[in-house]
């Protein structure tokens, strides 16, 4: 039997689309997103279980979406491909408010997560700008870290326990809900950062945190990402308040945002090398924005802060975060331009922009990256100011002024996007071969027809 009728008999109750119903919706991020022969949305488990089983028997490869928000490439598809979509998985199944513990779907999105533990006075601990549309089971798949991860860690630090359907059809249950278990190998922690090609996540435990009362942000403008990490250290050290974000901008990529979001010059503190969006959290507004300019009224001269403001009202910290979290203006201006995401240890940020800037503009005279990111843990986002895509060869010569020394100095080619398709040929060249082959070998241990998004990761 054909492909379409086949899973309509084999899964009757589940959604299904054919190619041309892909091809008029939107496919997120990724326009590669909605290039397969079919999309099934199962209701429950037991639906994923029976469209993995009918695709691992039949040999047919299966790529599972979540809010397809992933800027890597992992949940490309192409011509004979069937996507296990979990849009159905969306319920938030249990937070338990005395051990901080939620029990949720894998189609839950981070910010209905994040509203329904609100209501608790809770949150997951973890943020991004995609959380009306990123989902629980695509953040463990890609170990998303985000805005909070040098407070939290990153997704992997977050997951208490999980199930995932394994590509055989078996379901692996370790849904534990203890933070303690040091029972052999921890095997959730595969599924973690995966990208879908061990099996797919279907349910997760994860930890909540208390929320502050009440949070406040200031735009502070330094010469340069070392001056930022002094502020961060100070505000990390306080027991008045709580820091709950530190994003960096330097100035060429502050400057394009400026400009796409018609910010009048003036309207805020933007003029210098670097700018820091700085979030506070106190048990009350006043008490975050008073620890906020005393805080920096602190260290003012010894850091050699050039401008600063503490927003004063929340369309003032709106207007502050847009500058940080609207990115999808690096798109519109440069279309399908590459952009990157390195981690870099702390102390060599500045050594290591200056020296991408040189090495970039060696290759072409007129590269002038837009360099932004997660200052305190040092994960930053790259984009180039050409038009994509950029030859192989020369992407190539690219991502080695990029990732050169990277992992010698401890740091990483890939910090939280994942690898997906887009750093596949970067993962080959830049990860440490030890790791790849035990990689490949656990992939071939658990699908060992390669039906679970093939290609990605590890090939
Ligand atoms: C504006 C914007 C801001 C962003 N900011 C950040 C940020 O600060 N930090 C960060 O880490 N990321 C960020 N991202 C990237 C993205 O939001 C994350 O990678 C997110 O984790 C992807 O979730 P998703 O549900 O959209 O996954 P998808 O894009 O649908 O899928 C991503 C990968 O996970 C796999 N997958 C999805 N669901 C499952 C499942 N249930 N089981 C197994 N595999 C699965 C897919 O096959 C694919 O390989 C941002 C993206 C955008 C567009």
């Amino acid at each position: 039997m054909a492909l379409l009728p086949s899973l309509r008999a084999a899964l009757p109750n589940a959604t299904i689309w054919d190619a041309a119903e892909l091809a008029s919706r939107d496919p997120g991020f990724d326009t590669r997103n909605f290039g397969a022969s079919a999309l099934v949305r199962p209701r429950d488990v037991e639906e994923v279980a029976a469209l993995v089983k009918f695709c691992s028997e039949r040999g047919i490869s299966l790529v599972a979406q979540g809010g397809r928000t992933g800027l890597a490439g992992g949940a490309a598809t192409s011509q004979g491909q069937v996507i296990c979509d979990l849009g159905g998985l969306n319920r938030i199944e249990d937070i338990d408010p005395f051990t901080r513990v939620a029990i949720v779907q894998a189609g839950v999105t981070l910010g209905a997560l994040q509203e329904a533990a609100a209501q608790h006075g809770l949150d997951p601990g973890i943020d991004l700008a995609a959380r009306g549309s990123a989902t629980i089971g695509g953040m463990v798949s890609t170990n998303a870290g985000g805005i909070m991860a040098f407070r939290n860690g990153t997704m992997r630090h977050r997951v208490l326990g999980l199930e995932a359907v394994l590509p055989d059809g078996r379901l692996f249950c370790d849904l534990t809900r203890v933070l303690k278990t040091s029972a052999g190998y921890d095997l959730k922690h595969l599924f973690i950062g995966a990208e879908g090609t061990l099996g797919i996540v279907t349910r997760v435990a994860l930890r909540l945190d208390p929320v502050a009362g009440a949070s406040a942000t200031a735009l502070v403008g330094v010469p340069n990402a070392a001056s930022a990490q002094h502020i961060v250290r100070h505000f990390l050290t306080s027991t008045s308040a709580r820091l709950t974000a530190a994003e960096i901008l330097w100035r060429n990529f502050a400057s394009l945002m400026q400009r796409s979001l018609n910010y009048a010059s003036g309207s805020l503190p933007l003029d210098a090398p670097c700018l820091l969006v700085l979030g506070l959290g106190a048990d009350s507004i006043e008490a975050a924005r008073s620890a906020l300019e005393g805080g920096l009224a602190a260290i003012w001269e010894e850091v050699g802060i050039v401008d600063g403001l503490v927003a004063s009202s929340e369309g003032q910290a709106a207007a502050m975060w847009r500058l940080r979290e609207e990115t999808v203006e690096i798109e519109r201006a440069h279309p399908m331009a590459p952009s990157f995401d390195v981690s870099v240890p702390a102390g060599a940020l500045d050594a290591y922009v200056a020296r991408i800037e040189a090495g970039l503009k060696k290759l072409d005279a007129s590269y002038a990256p837009y360099v932004y990111g997660h200052l305190a843990d040092g994960n930053l986002h790259i984009s180039l100011n050409c038009e994509g895509p950029v030859p192989h060869e020369r992407h190539e010569a690219i991502e080695d002024v990029l990732y050169e020394g990277l992992r010698e100095a401890g740091g990483s080619f890939s910090a939280e996007h994942g690898v997906g398709l887009e750093k596949r040929e970067a993962y080959e060249r830049h990860a440490d071969p030890v790791k790849r082959d035990l990689a490949k070998a656990i992939k071939e241990l658990i699908d060992p027809g390669n039906v679970m998004n093939p290609g990605k990761v590890v090939g």
